[in-house]
């Protein structure tokens, strides 16, 4: 990887980063406990239920993916950073920002 194409993954790390923290942040307001008290009937109440456990686990989904970003991120100036640990070729920067926890290049990955 060149210097450049090792600023350009950390920008898009970074950016990455913000977008899960945007998304955590609208997340959490959707998962607020649902009041028991509320005046929504029975059936609503389950759907509310039902819709938060949805979004608790979007929310789950959303804070190991920006943990794994944040990992990927305090990587990105190792030389070794980037590199397939099977066959030692560079893993494309679209595959480490879409899976950052991803250690094999997609030949090796497809291997497994
Ligand atoms: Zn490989």
């Amino acid at each position: 990887m060149t210097s450049e194409e090792r600023q350009e993954l950390k920008r898009g790390i970074e950016e990455a980063i913000e977008a899960q923290k945007t998304l955590i942040a609208s997340l959490s307001e959707t998962s607020k406990p649902v009041a028991p008290d509320n005046a929504i009937g029975r059936l609503s109440r389950m759907e509310a239920l039902n819709d938060r456990a949805v979004s608790e686990a979007s929310l789950n989904a959303a804070r190991l993916k920006l943990s794994r970003l944040e990992t990927a991120l305090g990587k990105v100036d190792q030389a070794d950073f980037g590199l397939c640990v099977s066959c030692d070729n560079p893993i494309p920067p679209g595959r480490i920002l879409l899976m950052p926890e991803v250690t094999l290049c997609v030949p090796c990955a497809e291997k497994d």
